[in-house]
């Protein structure tokens, strides 16, 4: 099929080189002077809200999707009034508003830490009694690799924290010292069978994903139910076509939702050579309408994240069952420039090829270690 996507950035680029070989063409609508995925498909270099180039967009494709979560939801609507948009503009909308993804949570009875919407300096001192400290102060808009938002600890805290968010609506949170953090990225067909991967742990910095191991150590059954069970409901609710993932927080023997991603996800790259059907095919699957592949694992995975620079890939080349992925994007501090997915068939065999992996990686320095 001819697809289109809203967005252009490496999640498109993998989109693409997962279609291209079963036959689909590509075009990226993507406003930045670089585009990742246009390696795989034709660049429309327009602004999401350009009408004339939403309209280029629809008319050379069947279908679209997108990428990127902060796709205006009114550039979405426009192309679904001429051709079909999945996910729906119901799914982007929701993980566009924390607090909207909240109260999705909370209304589905899926454990979330407590929240309160905050649009004044008054409403961020009630909130801060009523939730208590340490806090976390987050925009509800357009925050993403830990943009927007701040932990508060002490009551002195608050002012500043309002004057330096306090532009546009907030939200504050209980900050959770959780145990770890686990992730469940699943794709759901058009008729509603859903394929889930195995939960993954991930470990972030800096609000930044580092480093995922899939299926995420330690699992008990009753951790995976649960896991399943809250993604399957959201994915229900929100009738959402293509692939989603839902990161919790692990509190004990509870997992308390944190947000969804209403996309293909980070913390699923793995997917790619380490399950027997990747996510960005599954993706492709349940937006065109074919059966979804089986997302079990095939080993053991890990994957870390390319951030600022690239490391020696010829030493990279030597550790086995090491996958790089770059980007082709160019070097700036903090930026995701690749990955690189390490399969194993055992968590023994696996973690030493991580710590090697994780000599060569500067930025993920000090990540590894859960032992
Ligand atoms: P988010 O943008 O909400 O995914 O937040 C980015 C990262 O900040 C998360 O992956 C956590 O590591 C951390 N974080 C966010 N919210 C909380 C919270 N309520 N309590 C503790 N850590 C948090």
């Amino acid at each position: 099929m001819r697809i289109g996507v809203l967005g252009g950035g490496q999640l498109g680029r993998m989109l693409g080189e997962a279609g291209v070989p079963l036959g689909h063409t590509f075009v990226f609508l993507e406003p930045a002077e670089e585009c990742p995925a246009a390696s795989t498909g034709e660049w429309i270099r327009a602004p999401f809200g350009d009408a004339a180039a939403l309209e280029i967009l629809a008319s050379r494709t069947e279908i679209v999707t997108y990428e990127f979560e902060n796709v205006p939801v009114g550039a979405v609507e426009t192309i679904a009034a001429r051709r079909p948009v999945l996910p729906s503009a119901t799914s982007l909308a929701t993980a566009q508003d924390r607090l909207a993804e909240k109260r999705l949570f909370a209304g589905l009875g899926i454990p979330t830490p407590a929240f309160e919407p905050v649009d004044c300096a008054e409403d961020l001192a009630a909130a801060a009694e009523r939730i208590g400290l340490p806090a976390v102060l987050k925009t509800r808009r357009m925050g993403y690799d830990g943009r927007g938002q701040q932990v508060l600890r002490e009551r002195s805290e608050l002012a500043a924290a309002f004057a330096a968010l306090g532009e546009q609506p907030l939200l504050l949170e209980a900050f959770v010292p959780f145990d770890r953090e686990l992730s469940v990225v699943a794709a759901r067909a058009r008729g509603g069978e859903i394929a889930f991967y195995p939960p993954i742990e991930n470990l972030h910095r800096g609000g930044i994903l580092r480093l995922s191991r899939a299926p995420a150590p330690a699992m008990s059954a009753a951790l995976e139910t649960q896991a399943r069970a809250h993604a399957g409901k959201i994915l229900a609710t929100l009738e959402h076509v293509g692939v989603l993932a839902l990161e919790t927080f692990q509190v004990g023997d509870r997992l308390l939702a944190n947000e969804i991603a209403p996309r293909v996800h980070n913390s699923g790259h793995w997917t790619i050579e380490g399950a027997r059907t990747g996510q960005f095919e599954n993706h492709l699957r349940a937006i065109t309408g074919v059966p979804l592949g089986s997302s079990d694992a095939r080993g053991h995975s890990a994957m870390v994240n390319l951030i600022g620079e690239l490391p020696d890939l010829a030493a990279l080349a030597a550790i086995p069952g090491a996958y790089p992925h770059l980007y082709g994007k160019r070097p700036r501090p903090g930026r995701k420039l690749g990955h690189v997915t390490l399969c194993a068939d055992s968590p023994a065999l696996l973690e030493p090829r991580l710590e090697a992996l994780l000599q060569l990686v500067p930025e993920a320095s000090g990540v590894s270690s859960r032992a």
